[in-house]
């Protein structure tokens, strides 16, 4: 038995203090069997609890370490600047060389806007979209997840109504009506929403690489069919990279895809663990942000040295160890591996995977689109996680959160862990199906 005495104990003392217990919601291990863990450490591939487990870490705290915890290179860096202060909020030299060797590596952006998270990056890049504009409809996706900004919160509306309805109490109606919902891999229900309103929207929203909500695979040609009927429109196209963003790729699914965004978002993997997000885009759209142009946007701590540093180690080591190729073959032998399991046995299951990022879905089918994933299965994972966590696996808490690989993943963590999950789908899907 797994024992979580301790990490029981501290959640119910946790409840005292914060709303559920927790600081995000998702923490509260809600959708799986058990308190929360409470980590307090992490090294390389494994995190350590206060019972004193260790687990083979595939969530890497929602994507952001993508080196690992507690790499050597990042901590070293953040030492070094931490002895000098942590904040002074005014322009430094660390700022100048993240902001350098982001644009110069990365086709797709001239210039770049440090913010302190995902939800803040998503939220000016909304507000400078509707600044250079000058309209005020946003186009997002059901399944894509663009941090908790009131525009984004969004669902669509019952029936036959466009506009949509907020997923939060508390978002004005008439905010939320400023915001259309449309299907993923969909192109008609997309040129059937241009017909009718594409005169009034701003911009379209979309995670290239949705990885919210399960990780929904697109096709190319759709990404690139939205790019086109941007531009025949006169919408701008924003790209939430928060999640692909240096993670798919240093170029993120821009580069990938080889489509321009007009304005691309980012956050984790840019912080290297740090508190970071970014907004980033040609001159010509970042230069109407303040001071330069009219649309405000500030931060008391934005790139303040820390955020600075860890971002910098992170993205330099990245380039510098040429980490994306690596890095995608190890997950796509650890996938195959439990893909083939999965075939063997005639499981109605897969795994999604992209680059360094995977997704165990109950279904035969590849999965493109929100509404094509069966709820009623994510019973199913919650005894997966359960016995993983038994085996010392650790995956995010929910069936609809993705995997993440990262470089400190050795091949025997990867090998016996792919061991380890074809003996759950077997303990929970049945032997002899
Ligand atoms: C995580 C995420 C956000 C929100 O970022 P926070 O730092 O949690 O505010 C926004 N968009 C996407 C695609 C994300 O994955």
């Amino acid at each position: 038995m797994l024992q979580r005495d301790k990490s029981a104990q501290l959640f119910e003392e946790a409840k005292r203090y914060f709303p559920g217990g927790v600081n995000s919601p998702v923490r509260a291990f809600k959708s799986v069997e058990g308190p929360p863990l409470f980590i307090k450490r992490g090294a390389g591939s494994y995190i350590h609890d206060e019972d004193g487990n260790s687990f083979l870490d595939f969530c890497c705290s929602w994507g952001p370490l993508i080196l690992g915890h507690a790499h050597p290179k990042i901590i070293s860096f953040l030492h070094e600047t931490l002895d000098k202060g942590t904040s002074f909020g005014t322009p430094s030299v660390l700022g100048n060389q993240l902001g350098k060797l982001i644009t110069e590596n990365h086709r797709y952006i001239d210039q770049i806007r440090f913010v302190s998270s995902g939800t803040e990056a998503v939220m000016s890049a909304v507000r400078l979209a509707r600044g250079v504009t000058g309209k005020d409809y946003i186009v997002k996706f059901e399944g894509c997840y663009h941090g908790h900004v009131d525009s984004l919160m969004v669902k669509a509306g019952s029936g036959l109504a466009t506009f949509g309805t907020s997923t939060s109490a508390g978002i004005p109606k008439e905010l939320a009506e400023l915001t259309i919902v449309l299907p993923l891999d969909d192109d008609e229900a997309l040129d059937a929403c241009l017909a009718e309103h594409a005169e009034k929207i701003a911009a379209i929203i979309i995670e290239p690489v949705p990885a919210n909500n399960g990780l929904l695979l697109q096709r190319p040609e759709f990404l690139r069919n939205l790019k086109k009927k941007c531009v025949a429109h006169g919408i701008l196209l924003i790209f939430d990279e928060v999640i692909s963003g240096f993670r798919v790729g240093f170029e993120g699914a821009a580069g990938l895809y080889n489509i321009q965004p007009d304005i691309i978002t980012f956050g984790k993997i840019i912080g290297g663990g740090m508190p970071v997000g970014a907004f980033a885009g040609s001159r010509e759209i970042m230069k109407n942000i303040a001071p330069e142009g009219n649309v405000y946007q500030a931060g008391t701590l934005s790139a303040n040295p820390m955020a600075m540093a860890a971002g910098y180690a992170t993205l330099k080591e990245l380039l510098d160890s040429k980490a994306y190729p690596k890095l995608e073959k190890k997950t796509v032998s650890f996938v195959h591996q439990i893909e083939n399991h999965i075939r063997k046995k005639g499981f109605d299951a897969g795994i999604q995977q992209l680059g360094s990022i995977f997704w165990l879905r109950f279904s035969k089918e590849t999965i493109r689109a929100a509404d094509q994933i069966d709820g009623s299965k994510m019973e199913i994972f919650k005894k997966i996680h359960s016995k993983l966590l038994h085996d010392n696996i650790y995956m995010g808490p929910s069936g609809y959160e993705v995997g993440f690989i990262s470089t400190a993943h050795t091949e025997e963590d990867l090998t016996l862990a792919a061991e380890k999950i074809c003996r759950a789908l077997d303990e929970v899907l049945g032997q002899n199906v």
